[in-house]
């Protein structure tokens, strides 16, 4: 069958299938079915508590979404709520199914960065549905991905839905402070591991990429690059700025960080961003020929260095380290005693970390240069390209977007799966979220998602979650 004609069937069979539900629950004014108004009230409820971490409530969240299964039928020792400290909630929850294999977990964040009244256009913790999107700070991260479980998990429990592993939904906290004392993930990992133990999870880190409305990818998050800082430190006797000296602790560490800008770590490919990158090259046409030069068994150095003027492709081949911020100095009229910088590093997945440091150290050539790490990388291996994960989201994104490309990507940003990944929980970043390639409003003003994308994203998840949980 043709893409055209699989996709005419399966809007036929879509219609078959939804019209007698429309007529059944006399769908509301905007012609929702009775199981999407029951999404939209799940999602609403939790984009209107304000979760943001370090002044909101996500407790008031992970126990309103706990009520909601206990009102579903689930039984009280299925559904935990836990509260590390005042205001901070994590919610566990199962569906439980035949034991024959072990459990699928479920997770996403409850909780928000600030979203400020002022700045937005509308008000960021209600949920406003206008032109075509759903507006509220956590709309896309990760409010969709969290009421997304809840409401199939009431579905599945509705239809008293028999799977062959337990489901499990981990609602946490704390995800968007990056914090070694996260009462998050890390949290339940520590404390209630045997809670959510399971044989992989799904989690937030990729999505669906829309261009002009239309599905071209969509991907599967299966590693992260490891973020680090360095403080540097230059230091110096100082005295009066009438007296200049040519050695000066401004000017050493700035011709320091000068070096540094002009290198770059090597290029340095794993299986998920080979496989991003050759896929990539079938949809950007502007960059194929220079893709697959770099994926050629001998590199083309003018084609690598043309691919790193795109900083999403620069991130994805290499390590890279950047200045973020500079101090110095103490007066106007005195030598500078000390000059600091901090340097963001986002390392490779499998490269040492020792490595990165020794290498900043001999890019900076500066033994009065001190390098110092501000905290401890979390390093955590890549997911494995998992058969049965990867062959459902091959075959079931076909029947909802059947021109996206499946694509596995390694993420320069951080999600906790780096916790799960390390606590051996294989872990994939998917969400069946489309939202536009170039639209990306995640922690900024005006976070939307489209309101299409929503219902449709929620559906996909229900069927992925089947085909992975198997029964019936
Ligand atoms: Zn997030």
């Amino acid at each position: 069958m043709s893409h055209k004609t699989r996709n005419m069937v399966r809007s036929l069979q879509l219609a078959a299938a939804v019209a007698p539900l429309l007529l059944a629950s006399g769908a509301g004014a905007q012609g929702l079915t009775e199981q999407q108004q029951f999404a939209r009230g799940i999602y609403q409820e939790l984009v209107e508590i304000n979760t943001t971490t370090a002044t909101g409530d996500t407790q008031k969240a992970a126990e309103a979404m706990g009520a909601r299964l206990r009102a579903a039928g689930f039984p009280e020792s299925d559904v935990h709520v836990f509260s590390p400290a005042p205001h901070k909630g994590n919610l566990v929850a199962r569906l439980h199914g035949s034991g024959a294999r072990k459990p699928i977990l479920l997770v996403a964040h409850i909780d928000v960065v600030p979203g400020l009244r002022e700045d937005w256009t509308v008000d960021p913790f209600k949920l406003t549905e206008q032109d075509g999107y759903f507006y509220g700070r956590g709309s896309g991260d990760d409010k969709y991905m969290a009421s997304a479980f809840i409401t199939n998990l009431i579905r599945y429990k509705k239809e008293g839905y028999k799977p062959d592993r337990d489901i499990i939904v981990a609602l946490e906290t704390d995800e968007e402070i990056l914090d070694a004392n996260a009462l998050g993930i890390q949290w339940l990992i520590k404390n209630h591991r045997d809670l959510i133990d399971a044989e992989f999870a799904l989690n937030e880190g990729g999505g669906v990429g829309l261009k002009n409305g239309k599905a071209i990818r969509n991907s599967v998050q299966t590693s992260e690059k490891v973020s680090i800082g360095y403080l540097l430190t230059v230091k110096d006797r100082g005295g009066h700025s009438s007296l200049p000296r040519k050695d000066n602790a401004i000017y050493r560490l700035a011709e320091g960080l000068v070096r540094l800008s002009k290198y770059d770590f090597p290029m340095n490919l794993n299986e998920t961003t080979r496989i991003y990158f050759a896929k990539t090259a079938e949809v950007d046409k502007s960059h194929a020929d220079d893709i697959k030069a770099i994926l050629a068994p001998q590199p083309d150095p003018a084609a690598l260095a043309r691919l790193s003027e795109n900083p999403g492709y620069n991130a994805q081949l290499r390590t890279t380290c950047v200045a973020t911020m500079l101090e110095g100095g103490h007066a106007i009229n005195a030598l500078p005693q000390l000059a600091t910088a901090k340097v963001n590093c986002r390392i490779l997945p499998g490269e040492p970390v020792e490595g990165v440091e020794a290498t900043i150290e001999r890019v900076l050539a500066d033994k009065q240069i001190e390098v110092t790490p501000t905290g401890k990388a979390v390093l955590s291996p890549p997911s494995p390209l998992n058969e049965e994960v990867m062959g459902s989201i091959e075959k079931l994104s076909k029947e909802f977007w059947p021109d996206a490309e499946i694509v596995p990507v390694m993420s320069t940003g951080a999600t906790d799966g780096s916790y799960l990944r390390n606590a051996g929980i294989p872990t994939y970043g998917h969400s069946g979220l489309g939202s536009d390639v170039d639209d990306n409003r995640a922690h900024g003003k005006d976070e939307r998602v489209l309101v299409k994308s929503f219902y449709e994203g929620e559906e996909y998840l229900y069927r992925l979650v089947k085909m992975l949980a198997g029964g019936k």
